[in-house]
């Protein structure tokens, strides 16, 4: 009767283990990929980047939204230049 109670205690915590351990992996699978929104929810933008580390500039020209986080280079936040008319 003891060892049962033991074996069912075992199982759930293991059970427990697994199912963390999905949910965490699936965070950081979304985190890192996140996947992409319906087209009709992207916006057309026109903003330039500037890299403060060596300068390099990029355009972007969709989004998710309106305001985007801006893209990192050599590992930091690129400078927000100026929205293209
Ligand atoms: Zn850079």
């Amino acid at each position: 009767m003891f060892g049962t109670i033991i074996w069912f205690l075992v199982g759930v915590a293991l059970l427990l283990l697994i199912w963390r351990t999905g949910i965490g992996m699936l965070k950081s699978m979304t985190s890192t990929l996140p996947p992409p929104p319906p087209a009709g929810e992207m916006r057309r933008i026109n903003v330039r980047y500037r890299c403060g580390v060596c300068g390099v500039e990029l355009r972007m020209v969709m989004a998710p939204d309106q305001d985007p986080p801006p893209p990192r280079h050599c590992l930091e936040d690129m400078d927000f230049v100026a929205p293209i008319e």
